[in-house]
């Protein structure tokens, strides 16, 4: 029980593993970190298109369509940031539950960050992905022109930019997206879940 907010957690009659086993598969969160442009969304949103195909039920958390509605009030001042990352982390807590695989795509720059929500995950099916693409590549695709606001001082803490990216060092899987075909990427993820049994229900 909260006892500051008399707020006590309602059990239902269905938990998780009914849920998991409705779906024939196990919920968790794929957390995908890179820099803007680094190919988080296209790889995140191919990776849901495959994993619907297998009648897997995924869905992608992208960093913009967050920030429209539910962190539409949050802004990227270092407390900004961090609130955004925790109500997405409670939010996938509840995907997880709900029994959906989580497909997260947020720059999540800062190791602390990466920490936080590791530690949030203990416990449930969790792999963290580093999308790797240099800088310059970066800045090469930007898609939607923001590394151009940014250097040109239009947006400010940019990561990459004007705020620092720091490299993940433990992640699960590193994907070069300045070397692998977005196919190539695809795969290799597909491949670490079968691998790791990340699908599988564990009794
Ligand atoms: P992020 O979500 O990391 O900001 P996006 O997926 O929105 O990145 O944008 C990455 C852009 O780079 C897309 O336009 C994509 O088509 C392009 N791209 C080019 N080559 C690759 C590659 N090898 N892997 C991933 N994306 C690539």
């Amino acid at each position: 029980m909260d006892s500051d907010r008399n707020t006590i957690w309602h059990k239902g009659h269905i938990i998780k593993s009914d849920r998991n086993h409705l779906n024939m598969h196990d919920s968790g969160v794929i957390w995908f970190t890179g820099l803007s442009a680094s190919g988080k969304s296209t790889i995140a949103h191919l990776i849901e298109k495959k994993l619907y195909e297998e009648k897997i039920r995924a869905y992608v958390f992208d960093g913009d369509n967050i920030r429209h509605g539910l962190n539409v009030n949050l802004g990227f001042s270092d407390d900004d940031r961090k609130e955004n990352i925790r109500r997405i982390v409670e939010v996938a807590k509840l995907f997880v539950d709900a029994g959906i695989v989580i497909l997260t795509a947020f720059i999540t720059p800062f190791r602390k960050q990466r920490e936080f929500i590791r530690h949030q995950f203990k416990g449930m099916n969790y792999i963290e992905v580093y999308v790797k693409c240099d800088l310059e590549e970066c800045i090469r695709r930007d898609p939607k022109g923001l590394y151009e606001k940014a250097q040109s001082g239009i947006i400010k803490n940019y990561t990459g930019i004007s705020s620092p990216f720091e490299e993940p060092d433990n992640p699960h899987l590193i994907l070069d997206t300045s070397k692998l075909s977005i196919d190539d990427s695809v795969d290799r993820v597909l491949k670490y879940l079968k691998v790791t049994d990340f699908l599988k229900i564990q009794e």
